[in-house]
């Protein structure tokens, strides 16, 4: 244990995904060690990044502005969208370069045990989207994990009646994984493969 302020930091490190205590303790010493103008400009782009990036009033993806780049851009394919769980997913997806369509980002996956059920999720948000008679075509690109298929399925059963073609990526992404861990490669087929969910 160390002392004051310098304990209050670890304490705050840990906080962060993937920093176990002894990665906070390496991150705090080193902060401790850096020069102080590096360590400013760190800190005020914690603060900066907090102030400006808010979510895209669309798709809900990360954005800037109040839309996001690729809901303003033009050269989109406004007629398909795909529905991913967090906005890091529509950096792999956009990795792959095999999708030239638009976005939906859920906030999460469907999960009883976390408390989480489709309220909880931009669920509501989607489906207004699809009284838009533009949109033809929904890809599910959910993780390939239980709640990841749970929330595909309530999607599927909730959109299919609505006469807008539902599709999911083609298997060969690795069962019980996340969505952002596949490589491209493997993404970029399984969405080439897609394939109807109803
Ligand atoms: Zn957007």
């Amino acid at each position: 244990m160390y002392e004051g302020v310098v304990q209050d930091l670890i304490a705050e490190l840990g906080q962060l995904p993937g920093v176990g205590p002894k990665s906070a303790q390496r991150i705090a010493f080193h902060l401790l060690q850096a020069d102080p103008v590096d360590v400013r400009r760190l800190a005020d782009l914690l603060v900066e990044v907090k102030q400006r990036v808010k979510f895209c009033s669309i798709c809900f993806n990360v954005s800037e502005e109040e839309q996001c780049r690729i809901c303003r851009d033009p050269r989109r394919d406004p007629s398909v969208l795909c529905v991913v769980e967090e906005y890091k997913d529509v950096v792999a997806v956009e990795r792959t370069r095999e999708f030239r369509g638009r976005y939906h980002v859920l906030g999460g996956a469907i999960s009883p045990i976390d408390g989480v059920g489709p309220e909880q999720l931009r669920i509501k948000e989607l489906l207004s989207r699809l009284s838009d008679p533009v949109i033809v075509e929904i890809i599910l690109a959910t993780d390939p994990n239980l709640e990841g298929e749970a929330t595909a399925t309530y999607l599927t059963r909730q959109i299919a009646p609505l006469g807008v073609r539902v599709s999911k990526l083609a298997s060969g992404l690795p069962v019980g994984g996340d969505l952002e861990y596949a490589d491209e490669v493997t993404l970029g087929r399984a969405f080439a493969g897609r394939q109807s969910a109803t």
